[in-house]
């Protein structure tokens, strides 16, 4: 029941982003509104015409009737020729308002899901957002195509075709309007029960496409493991599940084509029977008759159309409803009514007693003070695990604490405005993930007002113009699948690039673990060097080339600080540092001695 009433609240809420996204444009709507009518009503009565054409016909002799009949065809051809301009007029109206308000919809989804948390976007696959951004929009044309082309004007077409045939008798109006009653209730009954079939033939159709992706791009790890027979087998699973699924929703399809078919058949012989006998009594003519079943074929056809559109709307809408969930899941982590923007001089830092957890509830860091001075140099070290990530992350405020304050400059950064922070901290993270655009773009991304110099000179002093200047189209190579492939060393450069272009007052460092060969690491200490002049920075650092050259070291285990101090003191000291240092010195010592043998 609950998860019914939430299916009920999305869908609601999907039809009420498209009606608002839709209110936008009243000019178009009202048009649309009115060329739907007038087309309806060339529609309904063109076929007068006809009758009058068909009973002169029947009337008269050849020799008296032809002035009648041009001017019965005249006046047919003239409607039929006005339906004909007013929908081309109502395409042009309709392709006016779609692409209008599916370019809003995509904005304004897009807008609000880039603002969602970090923590959002580490808990869903982006593949999955981004089909379902463009599944909402798409979803759109569905749904308006379908009221504007389908459903509004079946509704005109039966209203206009029971009131004409009521006139020519009431027997027959009424007739058709219980037909029409009829036959819509049951087709709606049909659609919502058919309902179900597809939804979970769609998601079998995912499952199947899931388990594709998964064995394909795990097909050396298969063959090396002598899997291919079992992903075989957990594939045939899943397209047997599909093909079960497709198979039950297609005969639910059939079936309602079956039962859609005898009502026609039935209300067509039942009509063409009463008009016999209406005939018999003097009361309809042959053009009648004529008219009667031009309307018929007109309404069945519609009608049998309409209810594909209906169907097609269901599957659109369902799909539009997680995108439409996704829309009010609130932000959370965003500025506070009043925020104020930061404004940093000294860039002194200071955590005071900090509380954090993730989700799972448990705390992550407890009690954390710590102060870092203006212009003060701090790398935290600690084994994995301790913590240090966390406080980076909350500095940027990509988490709310749990308790305690942040102040930068005595400015609390709960109260900031999240866009000031941000332009207050340069962040090169461990391993950076580039924009698939220009090395110029990716660069200038830390100052977007940078000129091209200022850009190149900022690559000179991350030492990364060597190599972008080696490439056959420079500055202009787009990153990613397309151009070139960057080494890790390469990204971190270009990752300090932009920080020395964006030249913020406080620098945060997650520096790379992974193994760098030894003249990138050379190339990135130099680098980092000039990035860090004059600024507060925080390192989570892994090189002993790094520590030994800090203002303060801060051990932390389990979510504390452990000791503090500079790099001989804290050797002097013994305890975690030492032995965290004794079991990674050797390999530093290493790289160290492949260095200078490369030198
Ligand atoms: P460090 O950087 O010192 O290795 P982290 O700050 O990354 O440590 O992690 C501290 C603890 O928080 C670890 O136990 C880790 O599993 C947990 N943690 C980190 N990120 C998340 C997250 N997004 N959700 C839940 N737990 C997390």
């Amino acid at each position: 029941m609950a998860s019914r009433s939430r299916i009920s609240g999305s869908v609601r809420d999907v039809i009420s982003d498209y009606w608002r996204h839709t209110a936008r444009y009243p000019l178009l709507v009202t048009l649309l509104i009115l060329v739907g009518a007038a087309i309806q009503a060339a529609v309904v009565i063109a076929p007068l015409y006809l009758k009058d054409f068909i009973d002169i016909i029947a009337t008269n002799a050849p020799s008296t009737a032809i002035e009648g009949l041009t001017t019965a065809l005249a006046l047919f051809a003239l409607f039929i020729f006005i339906a004909w301009g007013l929908r081309r007029l109502q395409f042009y109206f309709i392709a006016a308002l779609e692409t209008r308000v599916m370019a809003d919809l995509n904005i304004t989804s897009f807008s609000y899901i880039i603002r969602h948390s970090y923590h959002f976007f580490v808990s869903n696959f982006v593949g999955a957002i981004v089909r379902r951004i463009t599944r909402y929009s798409r979803s759109y044309e569905t749904v308006a195509d379908a009221i504007f082309f389908q459903l509004y004007p079946v509704i005109l077409i039966a209203f206009g075709m029971v009131a004409i045939l009521y006139l020519r008798h009431p027997a027959l109006g009424i007739g058709l309007a219980v037909w029409i009653v009829v036959f819509s209730t049951i087709q709606i009954a049909l659609i919502r029960r058919i309902h179900p079939y597809r939804l979970k033939a769609a998601e079998e159709d995912s499952n199947v496409t899931g388990v594709l992706s998964d064995a394909l791009s795990n097909q050396s790890t298969a063959t090396l493991f002598a899997g291919l027979a079992h992903e075989h087998a957990r594939f045939e699973t899943a397209v047997s599940r599909f093909r079960t699924a497709q198979y039950r929703s297609w005969k639910f399809d059939d079936n309602i084509w079956a039962i859609q078919g005898l009502l026609i058949a039935i209300v067509n012989v039942v009509l063409l029977f009463a008009a016999m006998r209406l005939w018999q009594q003097g009361l309809l003519s042959v053009g009648d008759f004529v008219l009667i079943q031009t309307y018929l074929l007109t309404l069945f056809e519609r009608l049998v159309q309409a209810g594909r559109e209906v169907r097609q709307v269901f599957s659109a809408v369902a799909e539009a409803t997680e995108t439409a969930e996704m829309l009010r899941i609130p932000h959370e982590v965003r500025d506070v009514p009043d925020a104020v923007p930061l404004f940093v001089k000294r860039g002194e830092i200071v955590f005071k007693d900090i509380r954090f957890g993730y989700r799972d509830g448990n705390a992550v860091l407890s009690r954390f003070d710590v102060r870092v001075a203006g212009g003060e140099k701090v790398a935290l070290v600690g084994p994995s695990g301790a913590g240090k990530t966390t406080v980076t992350k909350l500095l940027l405020r990509l988490y709310d604490l749990d308790e305690g304050v942040i102040e930068i400059d005595g400015q609390d950064i709960g109260q900031a405005t999240l866009e000031s922070l941000r332009k207050s901290i340069a962040f090169v993270p461990q391993d950076p993930v580039l924009f698939h655009r220009t090395l110029l773009e990716n660069i200038r991304y830390g100052d977007m007002g940078a000129s091209e110099h200022e850009v190149i000179e900022a690559a000179k002093k991350a030492h990364c113009h060597e190599f972008i200047s080696a490439l056959p189209h420079g500055y202009e190579t787009l990153v990613g699948e397309r151009g070139i492939k960057l080494s890790g060393g390469e990204r971190q450069r270009i990752a300090i690039a932009r920080a020395i272009l964006k030249n913020a007052p406080i620098l945060v460092l997650d520096e790379a673990t992974s193994s760098l060969d030894s003249e990138s690491e050379a190339l990135i200490q130099d680098a980092l060097e000039t990035l860090m002049k004059a600024k507060t920075v925080i390192v989570i650092a892994h090189r002993l080339s790094t520590v030994i050259k800090m203002d303060r070291i801060i051990v932390m285990e389990d979510g504390r600080v452990t000791a503090e101090g500079r790099h001989e003191e804290l050797i002097k000291q013994g305890g975690k540092y030492q032995t965290l240092w004794n079991i990674q010195a050797g390999g530093f010592l290493d790289s160290e001695d492949i260095e200078s043998e490369d030198v």
